[in-house]
């Protein structure tokens, strides 16, 4: 039994694997918002509904819900929490994980486990909700969430601005965050060529400035009284100052804001569409990120150097993805038998600078090596000592997350 919802995952998580016989289920018609709780400042999600239309919901209650990816229109809140989505907010309010109360789960042997609670404090035993979460459909099929809802935003401030390294990029997103605390919400580092190609891919407005990397801000606040505006413009002309930041623009409408985010999340589209790549999603401890990316121009550069990197991500939660593309002219099939000695490659570089080789997206079928790789022989025998206490039949996702389940 395969659950599936938006099939948006970058993991072949959803996806049946070669062999034997698998039934797909999907939730999409589970897509109804049971209740909204505005004291609690709580939303019950059916797994169907999509990351929009909870979104939507959201707003419609005068509310915010903070978890926001490229695929928003697609997945849905069964795939977002069996994942674990990240995306661009993390930052400030965490990933699905921490967005999560309670959980209504069909467990393998048909029984249903009602954890739908709302309660923020209730220490009674285990945690149960975090089996299911980031399980990729490997423990039970999750069908309804409660969800946290946070004050809707009353102003944003959003800069691009021009970062000559990796290191400025870093010391940029250190004032910033310093200077706002949580009200920075959204910082995104790409390399010219990442930009570039998101850039091509949106129809309308040119790169204002021409620099080796990028670097998206975003302040918020639920305060209208205070508006990030000034923060913001304090940050950037220090930063210009020294040198950390050599251009920047602060977005004049909500049509530009709304511009710089598509340029950022049409860069996986733009990459797609100029032949593909091959894709990592790692993380390192945040200081350790201009280690990472140095190591990966010289990976390419010594073993790959006919390859292009294209490197973009979340800088801020120390989450880059690094995806190495074919030669130019090249379609991927040129790549295939490099492709896995590239994998792991990167994600040995992650591993030995203290970082995780899947970050976000989780690890489905496509991360199984890494698994076995990198993941220690201990936490792999809880996992499977979890998986055969909740599923001894393995019925639920066979041949995911676990290798050799
Ligand atoms: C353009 C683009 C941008 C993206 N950006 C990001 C990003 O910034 N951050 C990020 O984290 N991800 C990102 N993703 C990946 C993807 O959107 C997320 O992994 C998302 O959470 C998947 O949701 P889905 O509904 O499509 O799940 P699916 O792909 O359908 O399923 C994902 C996994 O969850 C399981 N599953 C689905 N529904 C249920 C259920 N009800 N109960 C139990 N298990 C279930 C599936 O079996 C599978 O293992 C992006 C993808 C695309 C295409």
């Amino acid at each position: 039994m395969v659950p599936q919802g938006g099939n948006t995952g970058l993991v072949a998580g959803a996806v049946p694997i070669a062999g034997p016989e698998q039934l797909i289920l999907c939730l999409n018609r589970m897509n109804r918002v049971r209740e909204i709780d505005p004291v609690a400042n709580t939303i019950v999600a059916e797994a169907g509904l999509t990351l929009v239309e909870l979104q939507n919901a959201a707003a419609g209650a005068g509310r915010f819900f903070p978890v926001s990816l490229g695929a928003e229109g697609s997945a849905r809140i069964g795939g977002l929490i069996s994942t674990n989505a990240g995306g661009m907010q993390v930052l400030s309010y965490g990933s699905m994980r921490a967005q999560v109360l309670g959980l209504e789960v069909v467990l393998a042997d048909g029984r249903i486990w009602d954890g739908l609670t709302a309660l923020p404090k209730d220490n009674t035993g285990y945690d149960l909700k975090q089996f299911f979460i980031g399980a990729e459909g490997t423990l039970g099929i999750i069908t309804a969430a409660c969800l946290k809802l946070y004050p809707a935003i009353a102003a944003r401030a959003s800069a691009l601005a021009g970062v000559p390294t990796p290191e400025a990029a870093l010391r940029l997103f250190q004032a910033a965050r310093a200077a706002a605390g949580s009200g920075l919400t959204l910082c995104e580092y790409m390399e010219a060529d990442a930009l570039a190609l998101g850039a091509a891919h949106v129809p309308g407005g040119a790169l204002p400035f021409a620099s080796p990397g990028y670097l998206l801000l975003e302040l918020s606040t639920p305060d209208s009284a205070h508006t990030p505006d000034s923060t913001l413009e304090a940050v950037l002309a220090s930063a210009l100052e020294q040198g950390i930041a050599t251009d920047a623009v602060i977005a004049q409408s909500e049509r530009e804001r709304l511009h710089f985010i598509a340029w950022r999340e049409a860069i996986s589209e733009g990459e797609r569409a100029e032949g593909g790549a091959v894709k990592h999603d790692i993380s390192v401890p945040l200081g350790r990120i201009p280690e990472m990316v140095a190591a990966v121009h010289r990976l390419v550069a010594q073993k790959y150097p006919d390859c292009r990197p294209n490197i973009f991500g979340h800088v801020g939660d120390g989450n880059l993805h690094i995806n190495i593309r074919p030669p130019k002219g090249q379609s991927m099939a040129a790549l295939a038998p490099r492709k896995a000695a590239i994998t792991e490659g990167v994600e040995a570089l992650a591993v030995s600078l203290g970082g995780s080789f899947s970050a976000e997206h989780g690890i489905g079928q496509f991360r199984l090596t890494g698994m076995a790789a990198h993941k220690s022989p201990v936490a792999l025998e809880l996992m499977r000592a979890i998986k055969h206490a909740l599923d001894p039949a393995n019925r639920l996702n066979p041949g995911k997350t676990i290798p050799h389940a």
